[in-house]
């Protein structure tokens, strides 16, 4: 063999007829993983053939959905092959070529029959409770095809079917799967069964990466493969993504939402690459929070599972928020602007924002979370100082004098700390061992609230380097 054959070529082959789910995008980063580890080539492919079915708009959002996530396709829609294009609809004259390979081979046969009359066909079978199989009407003689009339594939020969799938194992099915199915339909466009075949030979796939609804299918697609006298890809068959109860294929229900939806409210690209690899493969290990570069780097088709994968929105959070407190601070911080457009915030504020957020990051899942909370009020404290509720500044039992004491103290403390060194690290270090000596929430109790105004905000230390050293003085 040569180093050509050899070589690791997947697709994703997604129909442009409506969303982007997260269940189609975790079938596309498999394959596309799979490619990359093996220095392979990854293939976007849109089978755009059922034009009824078709969405306006859907393929732009495949590509966006991928780019967002970084899947990078080596061809696609806007990137042809030496086979041409990847559009199937701009692909129909190779799909002729090759409905009339198997005509000469005898192998393909016009439909003679109105749609009426297979209708009628199904039918009978149906009232006697019998699989419809259109090979048993398969006519004596076989007209020219003139391509008005569906071309039908010619079972070749009727026999049990045996293959491995990588991830299935062993997998068989009888000749009961095997019928003459439609190639090209009445109006010039192939179907899925045939097209998806010709695309997959014409394009050098080596690895068929999808869902289990098409493994009834795969007898179909092993006789045409044996027709057209080409090895058929390896196959492995990923396992479904169940919804949250654990027991149906993930849907709407159960909130499978629309990719892009997810980048809309916040989720980092990384975050969801991460949280989508783990739906039905896991590398083994404790390890769960990975970076794109290791993914690639640990997956492998074995590691596939073959049982149903819950889908779990609460993993996402948590995957996300992990991937969060991971980004370099500048990184953070520009991302969580983008969020801050309308607010129009001045550089002060901005500026304590900024050394907010790291703290900020055990509240949130999303930058858009702390959005929300700044809007609700949350930390309106780095805005302008706050109106104090005198009553409030005392700790549990403590009165209002100690309180007040331990204030003047802090204050004068703190007074101490030259400007250039008024740091997070070494404002703890100042006001610690008196807030020690008198009673850890005597003292930072009122030190907090003083500075925010609120029963709940972050620590003291990191609201006093947030606030700056005049503004933290004038505030106590
Ligand atoms: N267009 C098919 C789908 O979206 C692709 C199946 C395959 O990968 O072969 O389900």
């Amino acid at each position: 063999m040569s180093d050509t054959a050899k070589k690791v070529v997947t697709r994703f082959a997604p129909s442009p007829t409506g969303l982007m789910h997260v269940g189609g995008l975790r079938t596309g980063l498999f394959a596309w993983l799979w490619a990359r580890k093996n220095s392979g080539t990854f293939i976007l492919r849109i089978e755009d053939t059922d034009k009824i079915r078709e969405m306006p708009g859907s393929k732009e959002q495949i590509m966006e959905s991928l780019s967002w996530l970084g899947l990078t396709w080596d061809f696609g829609p806007d990137k042809p092959g030496t086979w041409g294009s990847c559009i199937q609809s701009e692909r129909l004259s190779v799909y002729k070529t090759y409905a009339e390979k198997l005509i000469e081979k005898g192998l393909a046969y016009p439909d003679p029959y109105t749609e009426e009359e297979v209708e009628a066909f199904r039918k009978k079978a149906e009232e006697n409770k019998l699989p419809f199989l259109f090979r048993n009407h398969r006519p004596e003689t076989f007209e020219s095809w003139d391509g008005t009339k569906p071309l039908r594939f010619k079972v070749p020969e009727l026999k049990r079917y045996e293959w491995h799938d990588e991830v299935r194992g062993a997998l068989s099915a009888g000749m009961e799967a095997l019928d003459d199915f439609v190639l090209i339909k009445a109006d010039g466009f192939p179907t899925y069964n045939f097209c998806h075949i010709v695309d997959d030979i014409e394009m050098g796939v080596s690895h068929v990466m999808r869902g289990e609804e098409f493994i009834s299918s795969t007898p179909k697609f092993l006789s045409l493969y044996e027709a057209l006298g080409v090895q058929p890809p390896i196959f492995a068959t990923l396992p479904p993504i169940l919804g949250e109860s654990g027991t149906k294929k993930l849907s709407k229900r159960d909130g499978a939402k629309d990719v892009l939806d997810y980048r809309a409210e916040g989720y980092l690209p990384g975050a969801m690459v991460n949280f989508l690899a783990f739906i039905g493969w896991n590398p083994g290990g404790e390890k769960e929070i990975y970076s794109i570069q290791e993914l690639i780097k640990s997956f492998s088709i074995d590691r596939i599972q073959k049982a149903g994968a819950r889908f779990n929105p609460e993993k996402l959070d948590w995957i996300n928020k992990e991937h969060i407190k991971l980004l370099p601070m500048e990184e953070a911080f520009e991302k969580m602007l983008s969020y801050f457009k309308d607010e129009s915030l001045s550089e002060l504020s901005l500026e304590r924002l900024k050394k907010l957020l790291p703290v900020a990051y055990d509240r949130m899942n999303t930058f858009s979370d702390f959005h929300t909370d700044f809007k609700n009020g949350e930390y309106s404290y780095i805005i302008e100082a706050p109106v104090y509720d005198q009553k409030n500044i005392i700790w549990k039992t403590d009165t209002l004098e100690n309180a007040q004491k331990h204030l003047r103290e802090v204050k004068s403390i703190l007074s101490t700390l030259p400007d250039d060194l008024w740091n997070l690290e070494n404002i703890k270090h100042a006001v610690w061992e008196y807030a020690e000596k008198e009673g850890r929430g005597n003292v930072l109790w009122p030190l907090r609230y003083s500075l925010s105004g609120k029963d709940k905000s972050p620590d003291p230390f990191t609201l006093a380097f947030a606030l700056g050293k005049d503004e933290t003085l004038k505030r106590i």
